[in-house]
């Protein structure tokens, strides 16, 4: 990692403790081009504004996805405070971002918080009812 993008990086890191100072979860986001020009900031929200998927990286994943043609948004990278959980990963690779520079890693996260905090996934089941679940799907690409 370059110093420029460590510079990116604490920004990242700076806008997580922002968050935290108005009273959310303490992580922040941002998404630069690859000259290191800041497109677009985010801060975890997921208190104030009362929204379990208002995750910065959620919120410029979507950005991307709106403002940036495929062309553009493959340039940028993502650098953020945390290593993105399952919601964001899938909203980042869906909105075509070139890549991601993390701070803490999943693991570095979860030995920080106190035992029992981790989220759990719900148990599921499937797959179930293939030749009914498969007829709105064809023809469709
Ligand atoms: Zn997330």
């Amino acid at each position: 990692m370059t110093h420029d993008e460590e510079k990116l990086l604490r920004r990242a890191i700076a806008l997580a403790a922002e968050a935290r100072t108005g009273g959310d979860p303490p992580f922040g986001s941002l998404l630069a081009t690859a000259d290191g020009t800041i497109l677009a900031e985010e801060r975890n929200s997921t208190l104030t504004d009362r929204d379990i998927t208002a995750h910065p990286e959620l919120k410029l994943a979507r950005w991307a996805a709106r403002e940036l043609d495929p062309a553009a948004a493959a340039t940028t990278t993502m650098y953020t405070s945390c290593q993105p959980c399952g919601m964001c990963a899938g909203a980042i690779a869906r909105s075509g971002l070139g890549r991601v520079v993390y701070a803490l890693s999943v693991e570095q996260l979860h030995a920080l918080k106190p035992p029992g905090r981790a989220s759990a996934e719900p148990p599921a089941e499937g797959p179930a009812l293939y030749a009914e679940a498969r007829v709105p799907l064809e023809g469709y690409w």
